[in-house]
């Protein structure tokens, strides 16, 4: 009998414990410190860490497996330990882990991850998905789909952030338009967030949770040490058990749906929505039909299709305009800038097409 992981009308699944095990006492002290902390239900741990380079601290392997039966002995609290490979996994399946996750490194290869999917085949363990760590949604479904295929009952996707390379405040920006694309094509699909290594610090793990929280996500992995400071990997983002129990004291959580009288208020402001959307797309169209009598006038007298000054003149001009409907600026540009850029594709077109 496959025991559910996630409950129905619960608040969020709360996963916590450290990046790593380090030494035994530090997994049963860090577990019986989260066994008091209102919410939580997993602990997790990693004992074999993917690192950039070698020589840095790579996890204690197998010995760490005795160490966590015992801290869910003592604690009640269900296990997450992380596979890198097919070795990982069925060592994983002998120690009764009950909850596998595929990290970021793993979930980006296919191979990788249907080898992991090969040898958890018929398990009954539960199977979490950490987001691959290019920007990429259709690769992070893939490799979930990979383990659903595999007979796993119960799969979650983990949100842990990705690798950009712009700088950031973030040590592995969110992104959040890719989690919600993926919400949007599976709305059956648990999601966890990670906001340990999405902010990559502490300061920022309590906003990052709550925004979360603001978007339905299911679930919260954060990564929790005794002595955040002295952690074997991932210190800076690391924190105490109580100052976990203090962010989860602090959340603010929304129901998914509402009562009859939400919903009937809902639907009617949606429809106003409805109907103005139409009307957004009607002019469109319109502009659409000025801008293609403009691209064959262009054509009849050999002028470029594209005219800095004037688009420079449409910035300022409608940047005014919105500012003064109280519109962000630069929601104003990006609209702006999809519009124009669609309006000179569709000119470059009259301008080649015989006509
Ligand atoms: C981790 O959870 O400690 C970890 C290594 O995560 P990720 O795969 O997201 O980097
Ligand atoms: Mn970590």
């Amino acid at each position: 009998m496959i025991r559910a992981i996630f409950e129905e009308n619960a608040g969020p699944l709360v996963v916590a414990g450290p990046c790593s095990a380090e030494t035994e006492e530090q997994v049963l002290q860090t577990a019986l410190a989260l066994k008091n902390v209102p919410g939580v239900k997993v602990f997790r741990a990693g004992i074999w860490k993917p690192r950039t380079r070698p020589g840095a601290f790579e996890g204690m392997g197998e010995e760490a497996l005795v160490w966590l039966q015992k801290a869910r002995e003592q604690s009640g609290l269900l296990l997450a330990v992380e596979a890198g490979n097919p070795e990982h996994a069925e060592l994983l399946l002998k120690y009764g882990i009950d909850i596998i996750w595929i990290g970021a490194r793993t979930s980006v290869n296919p191979f990788a991850v249907q080898e992991i999917a090969d040898a958890l085949k018929g398990s009954e363990v539960a199977v979490w998905v950490k987001n691959p760590i290019n920007p990429d949604m259709k690769l992070w479904l893939g490799a979930l789909e990979r383990i659903e295929k595999a007979g796993i009952q119960q799969v979650a996707a983990i949100h842990r952030g990705f690798q950009v390379y712009e700088n950031s405040v973030y040590r592995y920006p969110p992104k959040w338009d890719i989690p919600i694309a993926l919400m949007s094509e599976r709305p059956d699909l648990k999601v966890i967030c990670d906001p340990s290594h999405i902010t990559g610090k502490r300061s920022m793990i309590q906003e990052t949770a709550q925004k979360a929280m603001d978007l339905g996500y299911h679930g919260l992995m954060i990564e929790t040490h005794p002595d955040p400071d002295k952690a074997w990997s991932d210190a800076a983002q690391q924190i105490t058990p109580e100052r976990l129990g203090e962010i989860l004291a602090a959340l603010h959580i929304r129901e998914r749906t509402g009562g009859s009288v939400f919903q009937n208020e809902l639907e009617a402001l949606r429809s106003m929505v409805d109907s103005l959307d139409e009307e957004l797309l009607e002019i469109l169209a319109r502009r659409m039909e000025l801008v293609e009598k403009i691209g064959r006038y262009k054509k009849q007298h050999n002028i470029t299709v594209f005219q800095p000054e004037r688009w420079n003149e449409i910035k300022a001009s409608r940047s005014r305009f919105g500012n003064n409907l109280t519109l962000d600026q630069d929601f104003i540009i990006t609209i702006l800038k999809e519009i124009h850029n669609e309006s000179i594709r569709f000119q470059t077109e009259i301008i080649y097409t015989e006509k």
